[in-house]
């Protein structure tokens, strides 16, 4: 904690006013006029991988003194310079004090400091469930506002130059007598580009889906690093290699380069291909610079259909204010709204079409070959949602481990066959039903109803089940964090 220098109380970074302030005397003080509690100290790591000089050696890197607080549930941590106890943990959504240490950690170069408010995280969330018809009410619970945490994530920011005289390939086809032409052209452009603050979270907990929900920041906003901008905030640590998202970064990079270098070459006689532009460009990725970027985070625990907890987590940028969140369909509340929604559209279907049975029955069955298609889909996202195979962080340290792999295929199939089991009578009734009505083609109109009845129920039991898998894509799986311990823990912070 930043003793007031005025009556000695505590000094907090206020988001409003942009500045520090002391709650008890009104004290506003710059950021920068305090010196950092804890001096930085240089350490030569080669575990760092994100920090090396041109010749690929282990730079330096500064480490700063923290309060790590781990939750045993979990074992999530968390950076906190809070000054009170932590009470529930923002990963898991235990509540349960969480054990505190003292550690050092990477100290970041810059950091965007919060500019959104508590209250300006409230209102952005209430927009967003008021868009969500079919969300459950207890998310909309003003109680649950109050357990949003105002957390820095760790981030990645990477620059890119080139500054050359880059050569690519164009050809020129044509046909002329009996013959195709194909003329080769090798083309040279000089480009200058400078491509700055492309960013990817730097944190296994924080899962990419919810990043990328609330990108972009804005990185040209941050400011140098002062540990001053932590006072009374949250911070996750630093745990993906800066290698993860270079590759990415650098793809979106060029592609948008070759956009431009190809936009020029319009007018020429010959056409370029993009792949080979985009080979050509290959910038230099300049520096990779950690970062802290804010977050407002919330969890919410709920309990699924067998009673396992899952938990919700809803993210606001901490910059724009832009949100994202886990929202479930609430089961009845979507049911109600389909049959009401149902009624005009049978109504309207009925002016225009004449339903004659067997059309029905036939609808029934392709209805039901749908939803089997549509939850063969579900299976792998599933898998990929539980094992976590869907965050690039969280999978670079998973695939270490060697049954990862193995561990995820089986639940693919697994996740198959449980759909297959709860599914298959839905669906092979409405088919056999289809085929014995084309097959016998009965007199009576009564027959067809029957089955066009019995079919739709079947339907209807289809439907739910994509939505109850619906509902587990929506929430996670209560995470697990391995604890340190082995070789692949070698990072100074230590939260693999
Ligand atoms: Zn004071
Ligand atoms: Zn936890």
């Amino acid at each position: 904690m930043y003793e007031c220098p005025n009556c000695g109380q505590n000094l907090k970074f206020d988001i409003a006013r942009q500045q520090m302030h002391c709650d008890y005397c009104d004290t506003v003080m710059d950021p920068y006029a305090i010196t950092e509690k804890h001096t930085a100290r240089e350490v030569m790591d080669p575990a760092y991988t994100g920090a090396t000089d041109e010749n690929g050696k282990a730079k330096p890197v500064e480490t700063m003194q923290v309060h790590i607080y781990t939750c045993p549930q979990c074992g999530g941590e968390i950076v906190g310079d809070v000054n009170e106890a932590m009470v529930f943990c923002s990963f898991c959504g235990a509540s349960t004090p969480l054990n505190e240490r003292m550690t050092s950690i990477r100290r970041p170069e810059i950091i965007i400091p919060f500019q959104k408010t508590k209250e300006d995280c409230a209102r952005e969330y209430k927009k967003l469930l008021n868009k969500a018809m079919f969300a459950p009410k207890e998310l909309k619970d003003p109680k649950n506002i109050s357990g949003f945490r105002a957390i820095y994530m760790p981030y990645w920011v990477y620059d890119f130059t080139r500054n050359a005289a880059i050569t690519y390939s164009g050809k020129h086809c044509y046909h002329r007598g009996n013959y195709d032409y194909t003329d080769h052209y090798k083309v040279t452009t000089n480009i200058s580009m400078e491509y700055n603050g492309v960013n990817y979270d730097a944190s296994s907990s924080f899962s990419d889906n919810l990043s990328q929900a609330i990108s972009p920041y804005e990185a040209k906003a941050a400011k140098p690093f002062t540990t001053a901008f932590m006072s009374g905030f949250y911070a996750d640590t630093m745990d993906v290699e800066p290698s993860v998202y270079e590759k990415e970064a650098k793809d979106i990079v060029c592609d948008h380069a070759a956009d431009i270098v190809m936009q020029n070459q319009r007018s020429r006689a010959y056409t370029v291909e993009k792949d080979s532009v985009k080979r050509a460009i290959d910038p230099k990725t300049n520096k990779s610079i950690l970062a802290m970027f804010p977050v407002w985070f919330m969890s919410y625990k709920t309990t699924d259909k067998k009673g396992k907890e899952r938990v919700l987590y809803s993210v606001i940028n901490g910059q724009t204010g832009k949100a994202a969140a886990d929202i479930p369909v609430d089961l009845r509340k979507y049911l109600i709204g389909s049959l009401i929604l149902a009624i005009p559209l049978f109504i309207v279907f009925n002016l225009f079409l004449q339903f004659r049975p067997m059309i029905l029955a036939i609808a029934a069955a392709a209805i039901s070959i749908l939803c089997m298609i549509s939850l063969g889909a579900q299976a792998s996202q599933i898998a990929a949602k539980e094992m976590g195979s869907d965050d690039a962080g969280l999978s670079s340290i998973n695939k270490r481990n060697k049954e990862y792999k193995q561990a995820l295929k089986t639940r693919e199939k697994w996740e198959a066959k449980s759909i297959w089991k709860a599914n298959a009578i839905f669906f092979f009734v409405p088919l056999v039903l289809c085929a014995l009505l084309v097959l016998i083609k009965p007199v009576q109109d009564y027959y067809y109803y029957v089955a066009v009845i019995i079919s739709g129920v079947c339907d209807c039991f289809m439907l739910t089940d994509i939505m109850r898998r619906y509902n587990k894509l929506a929430s996670r799986p209560l995470p697990q964090f391995k604890k340190k311990g082995g070789d692949d823990s070698a990072n100074i912070n230590g939260n693999i």
